[in-house]
């Protein structure tokens, strides 16, 4: 669109949806455009269906601990954060309040909150990030008995073979169980462990936990190596890519009336919320 169209339509909705993914390692049957492709592909859908404009996806994410594999390419936390910020304070600038970013990569999180949280004090904004399998867990959904989130799972592998079908090799699919390193101190994933039931974080490599880069998130004994992809299938991913869209559009239209005054702290309030007044 011209930049008058665009002046009318940011202006117009005051909202914005903005897709970041990850160029990065999926496995051996998966690209390393996934996360970029699934995000851009839902806000591609979801943007046209509500008529909110869609930003170009960032198609670079906080991607270090998948370096060892050829191909992935990071930036770095900073980096990511700043891009994220100067994009909120452009978006800002013309007149944007609230923002959507649909998140396809959870190595991202950390650093888009903190930006949001940023745009928040200083520019007043309000944003959101959605990332595509908190929506489908927090339905108590799984898909075909494994959890969405997955790397390089059930839930990816089957979107992918609806958006992009020629970049999926289902002959060479399998989700890997976490390598273990330790008798006692039992690696979840490459940012959890367990010892004698407590939680560690850790902040390892995905090299560190998987051989083939597909990763459980999960202890071998709840979620073994996964060999069998035949229930993944086009009909399976086009069932979740409607799901997530129905649920996405539902999610603006209650987004739109979501307004939070921004009133001054004083003592006089403080006290008459202590004495319930
Ligand atoms: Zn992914």
């Amino acid at each position: 669109m011209s930049w008058v169209e665009a002046g009318r339509r940011l202006s117009s909705s005051g909202m914005v949806i903005v897709p970041v993914g990850s160029t990065e390692q999926h496995g051996l049957h998966l690209g390393l455009g996934t996360d970029w492709i699934i995000a851009w592909e839902l806000a591609k859908r979801v943007g046209e269906v509500k008529g909110i404009p869609v930003l170009p996806v960032l198609p670079y994410g906080v991607a270090m601990h998948h370096m060892d594999f050829p191909g992935t390419i990071t930036l770095s936390f900073n980096t990511f954060k700043s891009v994220i910020m100067d994009v909120l304070e452009s978006l800002h600038k013309h007149g944007v309040s609230k923002v959507l970013f649909i998140n396809g990569h959870g190595g991202n999180l950390n650093a888009l909150l903190e930006a949001c949280r940023e745009a928040r004090a200083k520019f007043n904004m309000i944003c959101v990030v959605c990332q595509w399998w908190d929506v489908l867990a927090g339905m108590g959904l799984n898909v075909e008995g494994q959890p969405a989130q997955t790397h390089a799972g059930y839930a990816e592998t089957a979107l992918m073979l609806a958006f992009k079908p020629e970049s999926v090799h289902l002959e060479n699919a399998i989700l890997s169980s976490t390598k273990q390193v330790h008798d006692e101190i039992k690696l979840e994933s490459l940012s959890s462990a367990r010892f004698m039931g407590g939680l560690v974080r850790l902040a390892l490599n995905t090299s560190d936990v998987s051989d083939t880069g597909s990763m459980t998130e999960a202890l071998p004994s709840v979620i073994p190596d996964v060999r069998d992809f035949s229930k993944v299938n086009v009909d399976l991913g086009k069932r979740l890519m409607d799901l997530l869209v129905d649920w996405l559009c539902k999610f603006i239209e209650a987004f739109k009336t979501f307004d939070i005054q921004k009133t001054k702290v004083s003592e006089d309030k403080a006290f008459k919320a202590l004495r319930g007044v």
